[in-house]
């Protein structure tokens, strides 16, 4: 068996057209029963006219040929330049607006106007260069627009990144065949011809699961962030600092913990509305984490409560930084709208070893916090071990 004939140039443009079309139907279907994430769609419609496109121009023969030239090539740019702004949107969340549009509407006219001169039985080696040169750029795009999509980037990120730059060396070659032989033609069963195809199908795959894996890892990724953030204050919630804190503790090492509440907070509601109260736990959420560095771990634990873990820090400098906090809030007027007011917090403190279990710690910290609301509020209390009365003493 000759290596001319061992893959059909014509089968596999008909495997590629409806493997395309397929994956496209399959994400519309998806697509359409769940929330839509716009770069898949822009990118399920490229899979659907490349797909087509292939389909129609592996029909050649049988239905008309200007058809099947005009209408391949357009679908099939179209295909790709859709494909290119589905990465785009991925990448920076917003359409390319000027120049992936110019540059399709560019290859469009010269495609078509170089297929329409060249006569259908002459020497047809120079469309192959002019639409392997084309289909280079837009695929050399996605590859550059993927690789500039995250600083940090998944295995499958880099897959995609490195199928594109490939498929791009595959167009390379491919221009260079035909260059080399004017006659070739795009259906010929020619060596570059067949492995460009043959690769195509491969990155048809890659590209499939990827881009699609790749959707799904940013909205896995939100998910994640959404379950342990608390969407009023975009604080960790509970759940977070609870798991943060334990994992801290797990490397043995032990710290301060503050339990801190907003004073008289059902007043600022009953006076000024819920809204009013929403916003000034906004402003106290926002001071408090100024007030700490991003080793600490700090909470919204519910209602117009915080908490906050210092892991390894002692107690003089935890008491010193639950003071500021005090101090600074109490001073600070935070401004709505025409109302101005003012809110103070109460924190209870306790610093202990890696020994002590964290639901112990916290306990702690809530009696030096109950204590600090009954010392008259708008203070720190420091957690002091109960000190037992001798029987009889
Ligand atoms: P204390 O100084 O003793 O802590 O008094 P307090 O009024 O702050 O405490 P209390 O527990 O009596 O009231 C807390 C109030 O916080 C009651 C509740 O309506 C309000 N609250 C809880 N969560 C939210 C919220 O998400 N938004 C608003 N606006 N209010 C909330
Ligand atoms: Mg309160
Ligand atoms: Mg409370």
């Amino acid at each position: 068996m000759s290596l001319d004939s061992f893959i059909d140039i014509r089968t596999m443009m008909v495997m590629l057209g409806v493997g395309g079309i397929v994956l496209g139907l399959v994400i519309l279907l998806y697509q359409h029963e769940n929330h839509r994430n716009p770069a898949l769609y822009a990118w399920l419609w490229a899979q659907l006219c490349k797909g087509l496109a292939i389909f129609i121009v592996g029909l050649r023969g049988w239905i008309h040929y200007d058809l099947s030239v005009h209408l391949g090539n357009t679908l099939l740019y179209l295909g790709f330049a859709l494909e290119v702004m589905a990465y785009f949107h991925y990448a920076f969340g917003r359409w390319s607006r000027h120049f992936l549009p110019g540059f399709l509407l560019f290859s469009l006219v010269v495609i078509n106007l170089a297929a329409a001169l060249t006569p259908q039985e002459g020497p047809r080696g120079h469309l192959t260069v002019m639409g392997s040169l084309f289909m280079g750029s837009f695929t050399a795009i996605s590859a550059w627009v993927l690789f500039r999509s995250r600083p940090k980037k998944s295995a499958l990120l880099w897959l995609l990144i490195v199928a594109q730059s490939m498929a791009v060396v595959i167009f390379a070659f491919r221009c260079l065949g035909a260059w080399v032989n004017p006659e070739h033609a795009a259906l010929t069963s020619s060596l570059t011809n067949q492995l460009a195809y043959l690769f195509y199908y491969a990155l048809m795959l890659v590209n499939g699961f990827s881009f699609i894996l790749l959707v799904k890892e940013d909205t896995d990724a939100a998910m994640r962030r959404m379950a342990i953030t608390d969407s009023l204050t975009g604080l960790a919630n509970r759940r977070y600092f609870l798991q943060a804190s334990e994992r801290q503790l797990a490397r043995k090492a032990g710290g301060c913990l503050m339990m801190l509440d907003v004073d008289f907070f059902k007043k600022v509601n009953d006076r000024y509305g819920h809204a009013v109260g929403d916003k000034t736990l906004q402003v106290v959420a926002h001071i408090l984490q100024e007030h700490l560095n991003k080793n600490q771990i700090l909470a919204r634990m519910g209602g117009e409560e915080f908490a906050a873990f210092l892991p390894g820090e002692n107690l003089p400098a935890a008491e010193k930084q639950a003071w500021n906090i005090c101090r600074d809030l109490a001073a600070t007027p935070i401004c709505l709208d025409e109302i101005n007011l003012k809110v103070t917090i109460s924190i209870g403190l306790t610093c202990f070893d890696a020994d002590l279990p964290l639901d112990a710690a916290l306990t702690r910290a809530d009696d030096a916090l109950y204590l600090a609301k009954r010392q008259g509020r708008n203070q720190v209390q420091i957690y002091s071990e109960p000190t037992s009365i001798p029987v009889g003493g």
